[in-house]
Parts: C-alpha cells; structure tokens; sequence
C-alpha cells in the first residue's frame, strides 16, 4: 500500500516546529472533521491526518519516522504492531478535538461523546457455497449478533420522562478550558441525561436506559440464484448497531463458491467437456449429456473434432440478480484407445491399409512435406 508523506499530509516541512505542526493539525482537522466536512473523502483524509499528527508530534516517533519513513511503524519494525500500520490506541485525541469543536458552539459530536445519532458500521462475512448452492440459489441460517431496540421500552431506556435536572433539558453543559490553543468557552455532553435533554423517573431494567438489548439470534438469508466468488449481498440493517438512535449499519455476505467436479462456469454459461471415442467422432452419435437441468440428448454428427463446441441455449444459469439466463456449452474430447483387444488391434490395421488421406490438411500438409525435401 502507498501511504502518504506525514509531512506532505500536514503540509508542513521536514524542519517544522512543533507549533507549526499542531497547527497545521489542528486548521486540517477542522477542515476534514467527518461530522463538519462536506468533502466526500473527508473521513479517510481525517483518519490520514490523525496518523501524521500522531507521529509527528511525538518527536520520539518523529525520530524513527525521519530514519526509516513509514517503515518505522510497520509490523515488527517499529514495534509498534497493529493491522499493518500505526497503532493509535495509546493516543488520546480527546482533548484536542473536544477544544476544536466545542468551541464551536457545542453543535458537533467528539470522541467523548455526544446525542448524536449515527449509523452503525458496515460488516462483513464470508460465506462458502457449493456449486449447485450458487448456481441455483439457497436459504442459509446465519449467526447474528445485533443490536435491536429494546421491546419493554421501545428504545426510550426508561419510563416516566421528566427534564433533566443537571443541563435543564439544553442537553449540554458549558465549562472554560484552557488549553494549547488559548482558552475556550467549551460545551460538552451532559454526562446524566447525554445530551438528550431528559431523563426518566425508572431505569428501563432489560436494557439499563440503553434502549437498546443486544441479542444473539438466526436468521434465515435468502441467496438468489446466480451468485459467483466474490459476489457480495447486501443484509439492510444487520451491520452494527447504530448509537443514540441511529440505524445500523448494513451486513455484506461475499461468497466463495466451490468446484464442480465436472461443470465448468464461466459468468452465466455452463461448460462440460464431454470425451467420445475415436469411431463416434469419425461416424457420428447420440450422446447423453448432463446440464444443470437434467440430461438431454445430443447428436454429434459424423465428422467431429476434438475441441468442438455444441451450444445448448438457455440451459446455463438463470441469474436472479442480473436476470440474465446463461447458455450450455459442450466441448468434444476426442479420447484416442490405449488399450486395444487384438480384434480391435487387427481391426485398425485393416483400416490403416485403406486410404484415409482424402482430407485437405493432409494432402497440403503432404505437399509441403515433399517441397521441403534437400
Ligand atoms: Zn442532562
Ligand atoms: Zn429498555
């Protein structure tokens, strides 16, 4: 993976101070702030910023990254381990960004929380199918452990709603903070009621005011007829759950379907190579060949080669995501005896003495033979 310059990301140079570092920070990071910033990438350029920040500002890891670049945090070199990169989780933001947004009024969520509804985050599962699975569709059970809205409260967390007595129902509460960046009036969630204004006479006991129970359950998934390895389906809403309120994310099923022992997918078409012996291909014949649905005849007529291909329309997969019907190829084997009875083997000879050259690649093939004669 090609990972950006930490200086270049914060536009700073090699020789920066520590102040102009945490400035440059600190003006990027409100421009990039995925709950302010309409920039389409904002997230990942936030993410992008917060690693440069982090390492930068710590001349110790600065250090390291001076000498040995992005290397220095790497798996096994830096020591600093995690999934193939920088691990933040010894770094507090926290303070940083509470100061940064909350001296914008107190409108926009932090780390440390907020009544902000958001969406749970996407996952995703792995799923192996067997060929015929894919290629007709199936029902599944899965495993799910999700987040739904408690039954005995319906998502409210208690009964009895009253004004909360520790922000008066604002849902916020405003302090001055000194910090890095001068003193600011700062807004930070009310801790009692976190942010939402009101509280409840009784603690809604199946969900402890979550509103929201965690439950272990099965579900049974449909998988339409057609899906190939690395095709994904979408499960709405069986992600993670979202948080105050917000909806869950979504659940991506991409599947890994197997080998057929003798059918052969290519997208919506079907290939099976069909072997016949020598006296069927020189003379014709009817042969029973298997498809998806069943087997059906088919004439092979006089004269085939090996490699032939013998088209059965609409016999391949009926795609239910596309709507797309594939067809059925079947490719001639010519399989040549190794085993001969001697009737066979005297049989052949016999024929062997007969003239079999009557077929333009020979007679041209023969031709250039002898004109290549010294
Ligand atoms: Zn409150
Ligand atoms: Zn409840």
């Amino acid at each position: 993976m090609d990972k950006k310059d930490y200086y270049e990301v914060l536009g700073v140079s090699k020789t920066a101070s520590q102040d102009e570092i945490k400035s440059a920070f600190r003006h990027l990071a409100k421009k990039y702030h995925p709950d302010v910033s309409k920039e389409p990438d904002a997230e990942a350029k936030f993410k992008e910023i917060q690693e440069a920040y982090a390492v930068l500002s710590d001349e110790e890891k600065r250090k390291q990254y001076d000498q040995f670049g992005h290397a220095a945090f790497q798996n096994g070199a830096g020591g600093a381990g995690g999934f193939g990169g920088f691990d933040f989780s010894g770094f507090d933001y926290g303070d940083i960004f509470d100061n940064i947004f909350g001296s914008f009024g107190g409108g926009f969520s932090s780390r440390s929380g907020g009544s902000r509804a958001r969406r749970g985050s996407d996952s995703l599962m792995r799923m192996k199918l067997s060929f015929e699975e894919a290629v007709f569709g199936c029902k599944k059970d899965i495993q799910l452990d999700i987040t739904e809205r408690c039954p005995d409260c319906d998502g409210a967390g208690g009964f009895g709603e009253k004004t909360c007595d520790q922000c008066h129902g604002s849902g916020t509460i405003t302090s001055e903070q000194h910090t890095i960046f001068g003193s600011f009036l700062s807004k930070t969630t009310c801790p009692k009621c976190k942010g939402e204004g009101k509280s409840y006479e009784r603690t809604c006991s199946k969900c402890h005011g979550n509103g929201q129970v965690r439950v272990n359950k099965e579900i049974e998934v449909k998988i339409p007829a057609g899906v190939d390895t690395g095709s994904r389906l979408k499960l709405s809403g069986k992600g993670a759950a979202g948080t105050n309120g917000g909806p869950n994310g979504d659940l991506y099923i991409e599947f890994q379907v197997l080998e057929h022992d003798y059918f052969v997918r290519d997208e919506n078409d079907i290939y099976i190579e069909a072997p016949i012996t020598i006296t069927e291909a020189v003379l014709g014949c009817k042969k029973e060949i298997p498809t998806l649905y069943g087997n059906v005849t088919l004439s092979i007529p006089a004269g085939s080669e090996s490699g032939e291909k013998h088209r059965i329309k609409g016999k391949g997969i009926n795609n239910e995501t596309t709507r797309k019907k594939g067809d059925m190829y079947i490719v001639l084997k010519i399989v040549t005896p190794k085993k001969l009875s001697k009737e066979q083997k005297s049989l052949l000879e016999e024929l062997s003495k007969t003239d079999l050259t009557d077929d333009d690649d020979i007679k041209n093939f023969t031709k250039f033979v002898r004109k290549n004669e010294k």
